[in-house]
């Protein structure tokens, strides 16, 4: 029940599905492949500097935007896999997550009555703080059972009111990866119709079989229009953290930080150091990552074959997805509220990321960032699902 108090801006402000469905797998003691986080740890090394840093008395307030040699190492990042130049002092800003980042690139930017254009389904982040900032958001769909981006409802989707696109690829939940292609075109839009483009691009590194992620604001004339946002989250499997980021030009980062500054003023000061070392030096742990994540996409997809629910292949991220109608089932809501008592496992409905919710009904996220035996023990305990 509400409060009498509750602004009608939070109306649909709940908890979210993650914490929801977390605490449903450890009440009924599941494997939780619902919500996606890895459950090993990140480079020692990295984790060693944290510890450090605490040791050394790195303990307070660090400088607004974030430590320089962190804002260096983000850069020097950039330019190192994209060719992507932005300058430490004036083009990136620190955050608490890419949520901070996010939500603060909105509200910078987000008037009430402007729309946002995003792909639908949606990030649940995105449709919280769109919401808290008065916008309206127009989902452009990546619909099963092939999920691809439609680039002509996409076009059709700019109106006058249209003042920014929020594009995340890798994509969250559906795995897709947008290909070169797509990204030309949507680059073309965002110019034509001289829009503010958001790019969410934390799962940057996670992407297989030789895909390759290319950031949105590489394309001819985006950059100045783009604001890139990254977590080290995802990147060095470290979702506790909170140690996110935006890139852009001087004058929008500005006004990005003026917003951040009273979320969270600041955050993470003894992560900062050993998120700019895992940055620096932390490539090779990264490729070794990404050929594991592989394999256990791999082996949790030919697990789910053999129960008769053929997922999609995601070619990015560490979510994959099922149709659960072949188990019996309509719904996906109904299917992950059962699952947990059936067989001790929790997974995803997708539909809670769309507002065409029948669009997202019979479909279901997996997380496979999690020890090979334990996508082994669930892929066990889902057997139940035939009898
Ligand atoms: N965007 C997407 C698409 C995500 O899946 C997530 C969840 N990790 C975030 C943003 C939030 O990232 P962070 O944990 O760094 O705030
Ligand atoms: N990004 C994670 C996911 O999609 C969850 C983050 C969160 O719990 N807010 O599972």
């Amino acid at each position: 029940m509400a409060s009498p108090w509750k602004a009608a801006r939070v109306r649909a402000a709940t908890t979210t599905i993650f914490a929801e469905m977390s605490a449903l797998a450890a009440a009924t003691n599941s494997i939780n492949l619902g919500q996606g986080f890895p459950d090993t740890d990140g480079p020692a090394f990295m984790l060693d500097e944290a510890r450090a840093a605490i040791a050394s008395g790195i303990n307070q307030y660090p400088p607004g935007r974030g430590i320089a040699p962190l804002r260096k190492a983000i850069t020097d990042h950039c330019e190192r896999h994209y060719g992507l130049r932005y300058d430490p002092d004036t083009e990136v800003l620190v955050t608490t997550g890419a949520t901070e980042a996010l939500a603060a690139a909105i509200f910078a930017f987000v008037d009430p009555g402007d729309e946002v254009i995003a792909i639908e389904p949606f990030y649940d982040s995105y449709a919280a703080s769109i919401e808290l900032a008065g916008g309206g958001r127009v989902g452009v769909g990546l619909f099963g059972p092939d999920f691809r981006l439609d680039l002509d409802e996409l076009a059709a989707a700019f109106n006058p009111r249209t003042k920014a696109l929020l594009i995340n690829s890798p994509h969250n939940p559906t795995g897709v990866v947008l290909s070169y292609e797509e990204l030309e075109e949507i680059a073309r839009l965002a110019l034509v119709n001289d829009v503010l483009v958001i790019c969410d691009e934390v799962y940057e590194h996670l992407v297989f079989d030789g895909a390759r992620h290319v950031p949105l604001a590489a394309f001819p004339g985006m950059r100045d229009r783009t604001v890139r946002i990254s977590s080290a989250g995802k990147t060095f499997s470290a979702t506790g953290w909170k140690i996110g980021w935006a890139l852009s030009t001087p004058e929008l980062i500005s006004e990005i930080t003026a917003v951040k500054q009273f979320l969270s003023y600041v955050s993470g000061a003894p992560f900062q150091p050993a998120v700019a070392r895992a940055l620096n030096e932390g490539d090779s742990w990264v490729d070794r990552n990404r050929v594991d994540l592989q394999g256990k996409r791999d082996r949790l997809a030919e697990g789910l074959r053999d129960l008769g629910v053929a997922p999609s292949i995601p070619r990015g991220t560490y979510f994959m997805t099922t149709d659960v109608r072949p188990l019996g089932y309509a719904d996906g809501v109904e299917f992950c509220r059962d699952l947990p008592t059936r067989c001790g496992v929790v997974a995803i409905p997708h539909q809670v990321f769309y507002d065409r919710v029948e669009a997202g009904r019979p479909y279901v996220r997996w997380a496979f960032c999690k020890e090979d035996h334990v996508l082994d023990e669930a892929i066990s305990r889902l057997s139940k699902l035939r009898d």
